[in-house]
């Protein structure tokens, strides 16, 4: 009997993938596009971007262009992103050309933080306390309302720890406006957090979902220091998270993945704290972890092919390499730490290497989470982190 394609239409191998965006996570999708048989384009401003390497063809357009997004468009079969931060009108002049998925309503709710809350609230999602702002005066009030050291984040645009002051009283809302460049924002109340984490889901068109168990998630100064997959949680505080992300991805009918970033507090309740419609830094581990990596998975799902499993085999930890870490004259002690059992390198090609910049990571396995992230932390050490 022949397959009848009603609500599924695979994109089969031989066609060509698009990304919007060619940073490190673009060059990892078309990695894993590769030998599933795609061919791979992208659309970046960085004509030296991480992905430069591994593509067909890169369009050098900035995220805005629409004629650019069309064209990438029409030379493929299916448009997906790495980045959020692609103009909603250039999604949808790839739109007219090929499936973009996610899709540009999905991107412009996500692509701003006031948005995504108002979303998440109106769809009963748990949140922590925030105040919408668009002036230093109402960052001011927020605060007063809120009640506490607050966390003023731009609504658009941020990332690692990025375009967000903190702010304790009223008096500093003024000095938190100009830090984040006077621009609408959101107020969150700090949390005291007991740990993050977060949870990769993968949907279909027609609707099959496959969920990732959730990482435990480490960062500092904003930023994500380390991860570990299967995050060592409550069992309790896994199913929760779990339903959360399998509840937002299927109230967003995303096509592609979806990671959600929770915040679990000492009394044990988790709040998201947002989304992000792609794959994400916390589940690299994956590559190693689990059967299917998140980026076979992400191209799986927007090519419409039937998803793979999302167990964990073997428990993987990484740790983030910045920018700071090729300051100094000393060279990185790769030798030493791929000596040690377990350790894998990945790095992105990047050319420049500045402060802060993600550069690549170190995973490293074993047979237990606890141990994976010790191991992890001494190929960092014996790599020249301090
Ligand atoms: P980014 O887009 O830069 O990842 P996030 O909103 O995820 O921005 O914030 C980065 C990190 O800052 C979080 O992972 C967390 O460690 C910390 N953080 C952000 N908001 C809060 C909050 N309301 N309370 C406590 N910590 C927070
Ligand atoms: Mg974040």
């Amino acid at each position: 009997m022949r397959t009848c394609y009603l609500f599924s239409m695979p994109i089969l191998p031989g066609a060509t993938v698009g990304i919007l965006g060619g940073g490190q996570l673009g060059r990892m999708l078309a990695m894993a596009a590769r030998p599933l048989g795609y061919n791979v384009s992208a659309l970046d401003p960085d004509p030296s971007c991480a992905a430069r390497f591994v593509l067909n063809h890169l369009h050098t357009a900035p995220f805005h262009d629409v004629a650019e997004a069309a064209a990438l468009a029409r030379e493929c079969a299916v448009v997906t992103v790495e980045i959020e931060k692609v103009a909603v009108a250039a999604l949808e002049a790839a739109a007219q050309h090929a499936p973009v998925r996610p899709g540009p309503e999905v991107l412009a709710v996500i692509q701003d933080r006031a948005a995504q809350k108002r979303w998440l609230m109106g769809h009963g999602f748990p949140l922590g306390a925030y105040r919408e702002a668009r002036s230093a005066e109402e960052i001011a009030s927020s605060i007063q309302a809120l009640g506490g050291p607050c966390i003023v984040k731009a609504a658009r645009e941020g990332y690692d720890g990025k375009g967000q002051a903190r702010a304790s009283t009223p008096s500093d809302a003024e000095a938190a406006w100009q830090a984040i460049g006077a621009r609408p924002c959101v107020v969150e109340r700090a949390l005291h957090l007991e740990a993050e984490c977060s949870v990769l889901v993968a949907r279909r068109p027609g609707g099959q979902v496959a969920v990732y168990p959730p990482s435990l998630n480490v960062h500092v100064n904003g930023v994500l220091e380390c991860c570990v997959l299967p995050g060592p949680l409550p069992t309790k505080t896994v199913g929760e998270a779990t339903e959360i992300a399998r509840g937002i991805a299927e109230a967003l009918r995303i096509e592609g993945v979806l990671v959600v970033e929770l915040f679990l507090t000492a009394g044990g309740a988790l709040y998201v704290n947002e989304l992000a419609p792609r794959p994400h830094n916390s589940y690299h581990t994956a590559d190693v972890a689990c059967a299917t990596s998140q980026f076979e998975q992400a191209i799986r799902a927007v090519c419409d092919l039937p998803l793979g499993e999302t167990q964990v085999v073997r428990p993987t930890a990484l740790f983030n390499l910045l920018g700071d870490l090729w300051a100094g004259d000393s060279p990185l002690c790769i030798d030493r730490a791929l000596a040690l059992p377990g350790v894998k390198l990945n790095l992105y090609g990047k050319r420049v290497a500045r402060p802060g910049r993600k550069m690549g990571h170190l995973l490293a396995e074993a047979d237990t989470p606890e141990e994976a992230l010790a191991r992890v932390r001494a190929a960092a050490r014996a790599l020249g982190v301090r």
